[in-house]
């Protein structure tokens, strides 16, 4: 559920229309509901709610300092994969208590701000990582929380790109090496093991793959105790999955979630750590983007759009799927006709969607790319020299540009020409 809706005849974003807002700041532009941010927060923690629990958003999903600040006001903590993401997360507020520190090449540099600056836990994924850490702990004089990621080997049906749980994926140590692994933290000076650690991947539209990691999570959580380690966390990762498009399948809700993760390990009373980032932010945003020229080719009509694959790079890096709707609500019997719509960059593959039936759109009139604010704007780059697109926040009637596009001086003043030029 989001709050982007059609009333009188356009399209709102909580209580402004979208219209407006693009009127302001021009397009292309990434709009996020701040309702909708906090409603997906609070279906996780009640979905949690039967034990202790910490929801941490994953910030790589959507890193914006002022929807962190939001949701860290709401109670979340933060997932954080760099050392980037985790100043961010200080900016926004968010206490490093409730910062879990995740991925796989994380530097010593990386280990040493987050470890003076305080950190919830490492989710530690090699044993190099291991002694690295233990290292930067030593030197410290401080002791760092670790939880080992742990690779269940189980099959995510999903998109192979974000599989994160197969055997042959780069991510946790195997299952096989668990107890070794966990052997040789607990030996290492400066590290103090306190839980497991998993995340099988993302947009997963099923609960199986993760009943099954989680099955054996909880298999394992009993070895480790009986070999003498204290877990008392299980951070179970992100992935769930949203409905990208309305016929979709619809993937199961956070309660449903919950429940299962209830089943699989709501009885060894272990504090649990989530990492959602696509369900809480997915929905939350569109990116809205006009048309420049509607243009006929062989046997084809092309929408090309202001904003292309350097702004929103799903549909080219992921063939994902995005709902595409006009500003301006179209008529009830408006006939639909098939756009193959692109954007403006020099590459084969800034095409958001093929024979795509939709309404009619002229040059000038605004569309929305639906469920675009998760893995939107972060991944955005200025390819083609077009400068990053600004980021909006609305909260009923108001709106704020929450990070503002840069000026092609701005962009051009980042180079520098060295001397003997
Ligand atoms: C990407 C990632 C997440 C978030 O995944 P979603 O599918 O957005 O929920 C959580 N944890 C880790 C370790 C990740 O890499």
């Amino acid at each position: 559920m989001d709050h982007f809706l059609y009333r009188a005849g356009r399209l709102w974003a909580e209580d402004v229309p979208v219209g407006e807002i693009a009127e302001t700041v021009g397009t292309p532009f990434y709009l996020y509901s701040s309702a909708t941010l906090r409603r997906h927060l609070r279906l996780f923690a009640e979905a949690l709610a039967w034990g202790p629990h910490l929801v941490c958003f994953a910030a790589k999903a959507l890193g914006n300092v002022a929807v962190l600040r939001l949701l860290g006001e709401e109670g979340a903590g933060a997932d954080v994969v760099s050392e980037g993401e985790y100043r961010r997360a200080r900016a926004a507020g968010i206490p490093g208590e409730r910062i879990v520190f995740s991925g796989v090449g994380k530097t010593r540099t990386e280990m040493r701000t987050a470890l003076s600056g305080g950190i919830r836990q490492f989710n530690i994924e090699s044993e190099p990582e291991m002694r690295a850490l233990s290292e930067v702990a030593v030197s410290l004089g401080r002791e760092a929380p670790v939880a080992i990621r742990i690779n269940p080997d189980v099959d995510a049906r999903t998109h192979a790109k974000i599989a994160t749980g197969g055997g042959e994926t780069k991510f946790g140590i195997p299952l096989s090496r668990a107890r070794e692994a966990y052997r040789t933290a607990a030996a290492l000076p400066g590290l103090r093991v306190v839980g497991v650690d998993v995340h099988i991947g993302s947009q997963l539209t099923e609960l199986a793959p993760f009943e099954a990691a989680y099955r054996k999570i909880a298999d394992l959580t009993a070895l480790l105790r009986a070999d003498g380690h204290d877990i008392r966390v299980l951070d179970l990762g992100g992935g769930l999955g949203i409905p990208y498009t309305r016929s979709n399948q619809v993937p199961p809700l956070p309660a449903e979630y919950g429940e299962m993760v209830r089943r699989t390990v709501g009885g060894l009373g272990c504090e649990v750590v989530i990492e959602p980032g696509r369900l809480v932010a997915g929905n939350a945003g569109l990116l809205v983007a006009r048309v420049i020229y509607v243009k006929d080719g062989e046997g084809r009509r092309f929408l090309i759009l202001d904003a292309g694959m350097n702004d929103l790079v799903r549909p080219a890096l992921y063939e994902a799927h995005h709902d595409i709707v006009p500003v301006a609500e179209p008529a009830p019997d408006a006939p639909l006709q098939p756009f193959d719509v692109v954007g403006p960059v020099c590459e084969t593959g800034d095409i958001f969607a093929r024979a795509r039936l939709l309404p009619p759109l002229a040059e000038g009139d605004l569309v929305a790319f639906r469920s675009a604010g998760a893995y939107g704007a972060v991944m955005a780059s200025e390819y083609n020299s077009r400068p990053l697109v600004p980021e909006v926040l609305v909260q009923r009637d108001q709106f704020a540009v929450i990070r503002a596009r840069p000026s092609f001086d701005e962009l051009i003043a980042r180079d520098s020409i060295p001397p003997w030029l």
